[in-house]
């Protein structure tokens, strides 16, 4: 971190300024020129309130070096990680695996065709919501305790992870046989959460929020990495922009941008990227050319009856071709 001092710095202000640099634990360099004096921070300055140190009366600008995240960054890791998700699968690291099945469980017939049938074609993961974050609190919440219960019954027959989404951390005993718990959008910055979350050894998969920077995504992944919980995959989901034909704009530089930033496998979520079923084969397609570690697709057996996202899943036999021809693209990838 470079801090630039203001003309007509005392040196007894300079000084005060490094000496609490230093009591950070940081070592402080000193250039000072004929006009201006510039500090150079090397160390963990992640602590450094940068917002603070520039609405100082002495301080002309401020400007970090290294990104504030330090666990999810690539500088520091250079090597992919590679996240067990059960059943003996990976995501990461040259693994791909693609996670499927219906936005909410709504019973066991359901889920169990949907497991069945992407099981089938390669979804080798059962995704479902039982605690849903609907936008109206007259909208179906999910079958909560008891869709956990579907999602376990049906691991037993299917041999499918269960990926599903945790909104509240006094849930988490609840979620002791989920094999990747999901952080939603709408709690991607619910630090308490992900603070919680940071305490278990679960695979964590942290979905980019709405209106949220991938800094912002990276240091979410940080409130979990620093509570000692290395197992962190990162979604793109899309972003809301003035764009109203689809549900949300998807952003596919996201998933090179996040491999060059951090070690931390991504995924794409086509569906809620889109909103629209028709949509999902082409950029689920074009997530795998850019370098995604996996897909999440919902699929539900009937979707003009689904109780939430019916008008962006994909029904069964449609999965079925959307797999084949992401094998396709991960050929021509990989040659
Ligand atoms: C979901 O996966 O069903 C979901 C609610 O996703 P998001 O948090 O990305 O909206
Ligand atoms: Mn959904």
């Amino acid at each position: 971190m470079i801090a630039i001092l203001k003309p007509g710095t005392s040196e007894k202000q300079r000084d005060s300024l490094c000496d609490w640099f230093r009591s950070m634990g940081l070592e402080v360099h000193v250039s000072q020129g004929q006009f201006q004096c510039i500090i150079g921070l090397i160390g963990d300055t992640t602590k450094v309130d940068i917002n603070l140190l520039e609405s100082l009366s002495i301080i002309e600008s401020v400007k970090r070096i290294t990104e504030p995240f330090k666990n999810a960054n690539r500088k520091f890791h250079t090597q992919d990680s590679v996240v067990d998700v059960g059943g003996g699968l990976k995501i990461g690291g040259g693994h791909f695996e693609v996670i499927a099945g219906p936005c909410s469980v709504e019973s066991d017939e359901q889920m169990l065709e949907v497991g069945q049938r992407t099981k089938a074609a390669g979804g080798n993961l059962l995704r479902g919501g039982a605690f849903k974050p609907r936008t109206s609190p007259y909208d179906f919440q999910g079958l909560h305790g008891e869709g956990l219960n579907i999602l376990r019954r049906v691991k037993q027959v299917t041999g499918q992870p269960i990926v599903t989404e945790i909104m509240n951390a006094n849930d988490l005993p609840l979620f002791e046989d989920v094999d990747i718990i999901q952080v939603g959008a709408r709690n991607m910055q619910n630090f308490d959460l992900l603070k919680e979350l940071g305490r278990t050894d679960k695979a964590i998969l942290i979905k980019r929020g709405l209106a949220n920077t991938l800094k912002e995504l990276l240091m979410s992944a940080e409130y979990v990495m620093a509570g000692g919980n290395e197992k962190i995959i990162l979604c793109e989901r899309g972003i809301r922009t003035f764009e109203t034909y689809t549900r949300n704009t998807l952003d596919l530089s996201a998933i090179p941008m996040l491999h060059e930033l951090t070690h931390l496998p991504v995924i794409a979520d086509p569906s809620h990227g889109t909103g629209k079923a028709s949509l999902v084969l082409p950029m689920a397609l074009a997530a795998v050319a850019a370098g995604a570690d996996g897909l999440m697709i919902e699929v539900h057996p009937d979707p003009e009856h689904a109780l939430s996202d019916g008008a962006q899943s994909l029904r069964p036999n449609q999965f079925d071709d959307l797999m084949q021809r992401v094998r396709k693209i991960r050929e021509v990838i990989l040659a």
